[in-house]
């Protein structure tokens, strides 16, 4: 099928109701593998971070990670889920050769942690409930490149490589319950709800959980039922969706793809499908039926987890503030609307306007210059704001040489210019570039003299009332001082001198 074969969104939620189901893995940021020492650093060289026992060698025992399934419990807890007193491990069998060991070693009934839920909050500020069924444990396979195709697909490919460093690296799966009632808005709490599952993440400090970089991912298994109905349809799994826009873009093209299907008279295939970015359509992949069969059987070589419950407890305790919380915290101590929160969260932005007011700055200028000249220049080198060379120390401190009037506006932007530049500290920077405000009255007032005589004209329309002409003389101040003086002040000074009220 192709795109032009879909019903129109609208139409199709006119008939339809969605169901969503979201499966989401997150790659643990520990040092080590799940079941083995190897380390997990990126970048290394293919196949230098293996072992026996991440490569399946014979004879090889696996040990399991304790940090991991302290993240794991950490991630169940702060998702309302109840920690498993009792579980274990599950040998999931199946071949694919990025998997040497020919099973992942998973967790099937007996997940570390289940029945919870996440309250994500739409554009709106309307908070939905999503449902969690269970978080378990489980490990990466390794990755494999195909060379020689086009398209860096299998197919056409004239050989494959094999890198294992991956295999073995901890996974947490979170699946959500099945989602329904979103309606026409079920992209949007797809979309949502990734996105304030990432935030927990790294707010738990348990991974990075950059989707850019794979390290968090997520299946949308979507169906449509018929309004009233309250029998599920046969879902897709679109796999591996790895950015927030993919997310709602695929469930948005499978709403529109099944209800092209349904209403044509056809039947939906339970299959596997691949995303595409390029025109954020879905193509088949694997058919897929219930029947699959991974003859899943209790791990033999790994004991049991039992986390003690007053560990459970202490973990708890250690919780940090959910992001939601913070975020609706710091909206009402900042003073801005959803809208604006918004805007600053996409552009990875509270952390560093936090951190610039805990460096002494006030919030408002702290946004100002995180969500304007910074973020403007974020943009245009491409980069993550966090990313660019100045820290919030450094902004802070240019919005107090603001606040005390030693630089203006624009002296202020000149001096976060410099240390973009590596000249140094702001303080540095102003020194070196002799960027002060021009606050010697005497000197001001002699260039605003100045200015009144090589405009006679305008002085006498300002002298007759016409205060608004004032800015012409502002402007050649600052244009003889080389825009270094407070503006303000010299407004002041002209009115001053030519004996009019401002
Ligand atoms: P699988 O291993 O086949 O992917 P899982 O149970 O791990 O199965 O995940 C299936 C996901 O799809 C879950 O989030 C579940 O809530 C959801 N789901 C189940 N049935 C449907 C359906 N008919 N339509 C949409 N989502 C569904
Ligand atoms: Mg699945
Ligand atoms: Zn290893």
């Amino acid at each position: 099928m192709t795109v032009t074969d879909l019903v129109s969104y609208e139409d199709a939620l006119a008939t339809y109701e969605p169901v969503m189901g979201l499966e989401v893995h997150v790659e643990l940021g520990t040092k080590t593998k799940m079941f083995c020492g190897c380390s997990t650093t990126l970048g290394a060289d293919a196949n230098t971070q293996t072992c026996p026992t991440c490569l399946g060698l014979p004879g090889s025992l696996p040990v399991v990670n304790a940090t991991g399934v302290e993240s794991a419990i950490k991630i169940g807890l702060a998702l309302n889920c109840s920690i498993a007193e009792w579980c274990r491990f599950a040998r999931k069998n199946y071949f694919y050769p990025d998997m040497p060991k020919n099973f992942q070693t998973s967790q099937y009934d007996e997940p570390i942690a289940f029945d919870g839920y996440l309250d994500v909050q739409l554009e709106d500020g309307e908070v939905f409930r999503v449902e969690i069924e269970r978080a378990h444990m489980e490990e990466d396979t390794g990755k494999s490149t195909h060379v020689g195709g086009a398209t860096g697909r299998i197919h056409g490919a004239s050989h494959s490589l094999l890198d294992y460093n991956r295999a073995g690296i901890p996974l947490i799966e979170i699946v959500t319950k099945p989602i329904k009632g979103a309606g026409e808005r079920a992209p949007e709490v797809a979309k949502a709800y990734v996105a304030e599952l990432r935030e927990l993440i790294k707010a738990l400090g348990v991974s990075e959980a950059r989707m850019e970089m794979g390290q968090m991912r997520c299946d949308v298994n979507l169906s449509l039922m018929p309004k009233g109905s309250e029998t599920f349809g046969t879902r897709s799994e679109t796999k591996n969706v790895n950015s927030l826009r993919s997310v709602e873009r695929a469930a948005r093209f499978e709403i529109q793809r099944h209800a092209a299907v349904l209403s044509s008279g056809g039947t939906v295939v339970q299959e596997t499908r691949h995303f595409h970015e390029d025109d954020g359509s879905t193509t088949a992949g694997r058919i897929k039926d219930n029947a699959e069969d991974y003859r899943y059987f209790p791990e033999p070589d790994l004991v049991p987890v039992a986390p003690s419950r007053e560990w459970v407890e202490e973990l708890r305790k250690g919780l940090p503030e959910l992001p939601r919380v913070r975020r609706n915290r710091l909206r009402e101590e900042w003073g801005i609307s959803e809208h604006d929160m918004q805007s600053i969260l996409n552009a990875g932005a509270v952390d560093l306007i936090v951190a610039t007011t805990e460096a002494g700055a006030d919030a408002a200028s702290a946004r100002k210059w995180w969500m304007g000249e910074l973020a403007r220049r974020a943009n245009e080198d491409g980069v993550e704001l966090a990313a660019l060379p100045i820290t919030p120390v450094d902004v802070a401190r240019v919005a107090a040489l603001v606040a005390e009037g030693s630089l203006n506006d624009k002296l202020a932007r000149q001096t976060i210019e410099g240390v973009l530049a590596g000249e140094g500290t702001p303080d540095e920077v102003v020194d070196k570039r002799g960027l002060k405000v021009v606050s010697d009255e005497g000197a001001l007032g002699k260039a605003v003299d100045e200015a009144i005589e090589s405009n006679a004209a305008i002085a006498d329309k300002i002298r007759g009332g016409k205060v608004a002409a004032a800015g012409a003389l502002v402007g050649a101040v600052m244009k003889a001082t080389r825009g270094q003086a407070d503006a303000a002040r010299v407004r002041e000074l002209i009115l001053e001198k030519l004996g009019v009220e401002g």
